[in-house]
């Protein structure tokens, strides 16, 4: 992104180049992310359900292993573990796979955390899983291959979230979710944020061809995200839009970036 001047960095805008500023005129269609775009992006730890062994075994191993990961999944439960005072172990052979979860070894044990999709790969069974409410997050924990625990994480709309849905809808765009968390989940924020249309379960390179098809519709479609996950759609998107906040590669990709107040800023 070129370091801008004049009024798009006083609003805290940041363009890469002009087209983009007028393909921004032209959207009909803005796939927004949830984790981190449409919530907070800090969500927290709501509950901890020991499967396997102590609960503070748990949290050590699941933190650890995560220390090592900036999802925001990751920072939640990293941040239950200090607020608890739970020393982290080492973690070596730390191997994260965006859009499922994260495995590194612990103490002599393979720590694997993250979906149902993510453990059931590696052939962990999840028969009698701890369930978790419809709008929290399970992070799933396998020790040895063996579930130990589900870790239930949960975020909330962003302030300026409906502020600025409400914005769009005047505009006349017709807005979808695409995120790679649960079902549930995501129907749950797309409730709350008076969104009927969503795609939940994506995949990083499934976001792009959520994008890609909209576009062979004849859509002028524009994506909003924060993660890593959202780096390929980013760059499919007729206009790309990046949070400030977000990953590295997500601001780097984007032909946009909101700098300051998220969300709140897309309308503009
Ligand atoms: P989102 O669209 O929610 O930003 P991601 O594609 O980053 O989704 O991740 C999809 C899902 O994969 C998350 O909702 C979570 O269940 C799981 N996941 C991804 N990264 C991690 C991680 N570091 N730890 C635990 N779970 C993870
Ligand atoms: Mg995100």
């Amino acid at each position: 992104i070129a370091a801008a001047t004049g009024r798009g960095a006083e609003l805290g805008i940041l363009l890469r180049g002009g087209a983009s500023l007028e393909a921004a005129a032209r959207v009909d269609t803005v796939l927004l992310d949830k984790t981190g775009t449409l919530t907070t992006g800090q969500p927290r730890v709501t509950a901890l359900h020991v499967v396997q062994g102590e609960e503070v075994t748990l949290l050590a191993r699941a933190a650890a292993v995560e220390s090592r990961s900036e999802h925001p999944v990751a920072r939640a439960i990293v941040e239950a573990a200090r607020a608890r005072g739970v020393a982290l172990p080492a973690v070596e052979a730390f191997e994260p796979t965006h859009g499922l979860g994260v495995e590194g070894r612990v103490e002599g044990h393979v720590v694997r955390l993250g979906n149902a999709e993510w453990l059931r790969d590696a052939g962990v069974s999840l028969d009698g899983a701890p369930a978790v409410a419809d709008g929290e997050t399970p992070v799933l924990v396998a020790v040895d291959g063996a579930l130990a625990g589900v870790i239930a994480v949960a975020d909330t709309l962003s302030p300026e979230a409906l502020p600025a849905l409400e914005a769009l809808r005047a505009l006349g765009v017709e807005l979808v979710i695409v995120s790679g968390d649960r079902e549930e989940t995501v129907a749950s924020v797309a409730r709350q944020a008076g969104i009927t249309k969503y795609f939940a379960g994506v995949k990083p390179a499934a976001k792009a061809r959520v994008v890609r098809t909209q576009s062979a519709r004849g859509h002028v479609v524009a994506m909003v995200g924060d993660g890593v996950n959202d780096a390929p759609a980013l760059a499919a998107a007729d206009v790309g839009f990046a949070m400030g906040e977000g990953a590295e590669v997500a601001v780097a990709t984007a032909d946009i970036a909101l700098l300051r107040g998220g969300l709140g800023q897309l309308p503009r």
